[in-house]
């Protein structure tokens, strides 16, 4: 059996992103599909971006991506921030900011029915939760690959253009790739 990938990309905030870093990644796979974290408020709805580039999964990535913003919210404010991403057009896919959430956020994740991708050192306790860890440790039965960096240079992570696996020569290898929804399971508590 041909092993699958799943990408993940943090921090998409601007077109200019994709046309830049990730189309030509595209072009060197037609095959490509990406799952990428976006900033909701900076980059905004994305009908007409899912239309353009229907192999990106746009996820969301906090509303306004500050340090902790997912630990300032109640239950009732992750559930209004993950509708009104809902509204502009986002998978019903969650990754907190900086990997930082709590009790409330899980809650509004499961009542919304939307994935949360955790850090597989900070496991979610909340019960029925559909969750998945990463960004790289193949826990458990995970037999797929994990590539997973950042899209905006930021001097305390990693960037796209200086990780080898993502030189679209290297792209062009992968044979089938996977989305969250594929692989995120249930959390059992
Ligand atoms: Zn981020």
């Amino acid at each position: 059996m041909k092993q699958k990938t799943l990408i993940d990309l943090d921090d998409l905030w601007d077109e200019q992103q994709i046309i830049d870093l990730l189309v030509p990644l595209r072009e060197a796979n037609e095959n490509l599909v990406v799952t990428v974290y976006a900033i909701p408020n900076r980059l905004g709805p994305v009908h007409d971006l899912k239309v353009k580039y229907p192999w990106i999964q746009f996820a969301q990535h906090g509303f306004e991506h500050t340090f902790a913003e997912c630990r300032a919210w109640t239950d009732t404010m992750a559930l209004e921030f993950l509708s009104l991403g809902a509204e502009m057009g986002y998978e019903p896919v969650f990754k907190p900011p900086n990997w930082i959430f709590d009790e409330d956020t899980e809650a509004a994740c499961k009542e919304a029915g939307v994935i949360l991708h955790h850090h597989e050192d900070d496991e979610p306790g909340v019960r029925g939760l559909k969750a998945y860890p990463g960004p790289f440790a193949a826990r458990g039965k995970h037999t797929h690959r994990k590539l997973h960096t950042h899209i905006l240079r930021n001097p305390s992570t990693d960037f796209i253009l200086d990780a080898p696996e993502f030189r679209p020569e290297n792209i062009a290898q992968h044979e089938r790739f996977l989305t969250l929804p594929d692989v995120a399971e249930i959390v059992w508590g």
